[in-house]
């Protein structure tokens, strides 16, 4: 009969548990083997300390932007409306906004910290740097390839990059033509390859006379090679498209690994949505 199986499983199960119950806490006598093979073990290993929690207390993230025509069929393209309502989103927050280089040298506090970059150096930026960026105290930081600034129609032009630097905007390498810069460019075109790093550096330092040692990767693409040769060059940081916050905390720095997030009309609300989580204190 079913129901007396039933009920004979269920009284079992009440059996153990009560068995289950009685037992005084640490009662259980281990097998002899396992006491054997601790008793072998030698002088206790004793684990690396964990980072004392105080280095993760001061964190940012960093956001990237590409254009701002307000073209609805372009992922990474926001109207000045759109873009504006996303910074007072994040404002509502309770998030300060970092300029780049305050973020990567620590001098932040908090953990309602975002930083505010610009890739690709579209013709559309400094209009929203002015009219959006600035009245809200955000200095966004520029990250441009060379190949096209004053080349093409859709690019910003060298005076336009020099005004944009001399109101604050960090101006930075983001290869030369764009390429992939990874092992396969390296192992195929070697020429591409260290044009994309050290062109990149001297043709953006010869715009607006500044030292550049900021290298955002094109496509967030980078291999080893990448990275040694960056630093070679004497890039200080290679800024990569990877999830996650910096820290203020030199020890929890990668920096040719600096992550950051691209805003797209996809993700925008995941990323409003982490941002939350981390200004409500959740994990
Ligand atoms: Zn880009």
């Amino acid at each position: 009969m079913p129901s007396k199986i039933l009920a004979i499983a269920v009284a079992c199960l009440a059996a153990a548990a009560t068995l289950t119950a009685l037992q005084p806490p640490g009662s259980q006598v281990p097998p002899a083997e396992w006491t054997d093979s601790l008793a072998l073990t030698a002088a206790p290993v004793l684990p690396s300390p964990l980072p004392p929690v105080e280095d993760f207390r001061d964190r940012a993230v960093l956001l990237c932007w590409h254009s701002f025509l307000g073209d609805p069929s372009l992922p990474t393209d926001f109207s000045l409306p759109e873009l504006a309502a996303q910074l007072d989103a994040l404002k509502a927050l309770g998030y300060g906004f970092v300029d780049l280089a305050d973020a990567l040298s620590g001098r932040f506090a908090g953990r309602l910290n975002v930083v505010a970059t610009i890739d690709d150096g579209h013709r559309t930026v400094p209009q929203a740097v002015r009219t959006v960026f600035l009245p809200r105290g955000i200095r966004p930081a520029l990250f441009i390839y060379p190949a096209i600034i004053g080349n093409v129609p859709y690019a910003m032009d060298e005076a336009a990059l020099r005004s944009l630097a001399a109101e604050g905007c960090l101006i930075a390498a983001h290869g030369y033509h764009h390429l992939f810069v990874t092992d396969s460019l390296y192992k195929s075109e070697p020429a591409e390859f260290h044009k994309e790093i050290y062109k990149a550096k001297s043709r953006v330092e010869s715009i607006v006379s500044f030292p550049v040692v900021l290298y955002a990767y094109p496509y967030g693409a980078y291999s080893p090679v990448t990275i040694a040769e960056l630093s070679r060059a004497g890039y200080a940081y290679g800024i990569a498209v990877l999830p996650g916050f910096i820290y203020a905390s030199s020890i929890r720095k990668a920096n040719y690994e600096t992550p950051r997030l691209v805003v797209t009309r996809d993700n925008w609300a995941g990323i409003y949505a982490q941002l939350a989580r981390n200004a409500s204190g959740m994990p």
